[in-house]
């Protein structure tokens, strides 16, 4: 039970709430046998977040998925005849009618017998090529496209010619029943990021099930292994880059259907700041070594990890303090020798010629620093390149 981790927060305890069960009854003449396999089900000790505690292995699928094949959601009393109302909504939720005006893949993850894809041909008018289904078995009707896959295992990029532009991936009721609800999201995630599509994503939601009416939907299933709510769902969809831009529940037949709509958040902002700052410690080692070339005696002040980067990225500045016209100083190392020449105390430095060039990237350095030729008077002669 240790080894199962929770996926919302990697707890890893958990506290038995209860069991469901699959089983055959056998019968030989007039007798009957029972044949079971209990689910524990158990609460995250840490987050509250409800899953079975089982592990599910090659064996238990084919147990759990051999009599009842992936099943479409029943909606339970789903009152009047339109059983594809729910999927209409969802397409609306999806992108609706501008999904109509685009070009792009729409791909229908877990797509079972083709009720949104059938909803997305006859009641959106989108063209055959543009839809997309795929799953484990092929229920789907002829007419739409389909791609074979163990949501549990399969690359679902490999399934569509690369850079295809991708409108929307949707899943219904499929990511209760994946092993990693992480890793699924990833997949689904990278169908749409390079082209900004959006993923809709439809559970029961957990936080307002009927808990007055347990016969309503057979939603505690063993197939179900993670039990999610609008919250936990929510936070693992931020956990994989996903920008969450609608959220409800909506009770259909008795379930309460929890529906998201997410893009690929842009993960530039932290990205481009950091790029934009470590290039900027690049250039400023590569104007302090131009600045080195000039004429005349230059003492260069700091040798810890920044003068030794602009050693590494500019070599040429090496052979300098060989000829001894480029002076290294530094406090803690005085006495030191670096390429062939002493390092300086900065108590020398009054004694020496040359502008003062400051090596340490480090604000709170250099202020040190420049306090200290303040002290010693030496302050107009400091080259600060980092501050300009
Ligand atoms: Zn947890």
């Amino acid at each position: 039970m240790n080894s199962i981790r929770c996926v919302i927060c990697d707890g890893d305890e958990w506290d038995r709430i209860g069991a469901v069960h699959a089983g055959e009854t056998r019968r030989e003449g007039t007798s009957l046998q029972r044949v079971e396999q209990e689910f524990a089900l158990g609460a995250c000790r840490n987050c509250g977040h409800v899953r079975t505690i089982e592990q599910y292995d090659a064996a238990v699928f084919s147990r759990l998925y051999a009599q009842e094949s992936q099943q479409p959601v029943s909606w339970g009393d789903l009152k009047g005849a339109d059983a594809l109302q729910p999927y209409a909504e969802m397409v609306e939720l999806a992108g609706g009618a501008a999904l109509k005006s685009s070009a792009g893949l729409i791909i229908d993850v877990g797509c079972g017998n083709g009720p949104l894809l059938v909803t997305l041909a006859e009641r959106f008018d989108i063209a055959l090529p543009r839809l997309l289904g795929i799953d484990f078995n092929r229920m789907l009707p002829d007419r739409f496209a389909f791609r074979q896959a163990d949501l549990n295992t399969t690359d679902l990029m490999a399934l569509v010619e690369a850079g295809t532009p991708v409108d929307a991936v949707m899943s219904s009721h499929v990511i209760e029943h994946v092993l990693d609800p992480r890793r699924f999201l990833r997949q689904l995630k990278k169908l749409v990021q390079h082209c900004g599509g959006v993923i809709y994503i439809e559970t029961p939601d957990f936080s307002a099930v009927d808990v007055g009416r347990p016969d309503v939907c057979n939603l505690i299933h063993p197939q179900h292994i993670n039990y999610f709510t609008a919250d936990s769902l929510a936070k693992l969809m931020a956990s994989v880059g996903l920008l969450v831009e609608h959220v409800d529940t909506q009770v259909t037949g008795g379930i309460p259907r929890l529906r998201m709509r997410a893009r690929a958040a842009s993960a530039d902002e932290p990205a481009a700041r950091l790029r934009a700052s470590l290039q900027a410690g690049v250039e400023t080692r590569a104007q302090i070594a131009r600045s080195l070339m000039c004429a005349g005696p230059v003492l260069l002040w700091g040798a810890g990890g920044d003068l030794w980067r602009m050693l590494e990225e500019h070599p040429q500045t090496g052979a300098l303090l060989e000829s001894g016209r480029v002076r290294i100083v530094d406090r803690a190392l005085a006495g030191a020798t670096i390429h062939g020449q002493q390092i300086l105390s900065s108590s020398d430095i009054r004694n020496q010629e040359g502008p003062v060039i400051l090596m340490p990237a480090y604000s709170g350095t250099r202020r040190s620093m420049i306090n200290f030729a303040r002290s010693e008077e030496f302050d107009a002669r400091l080259v600060d390149l980092y501050a300009q």
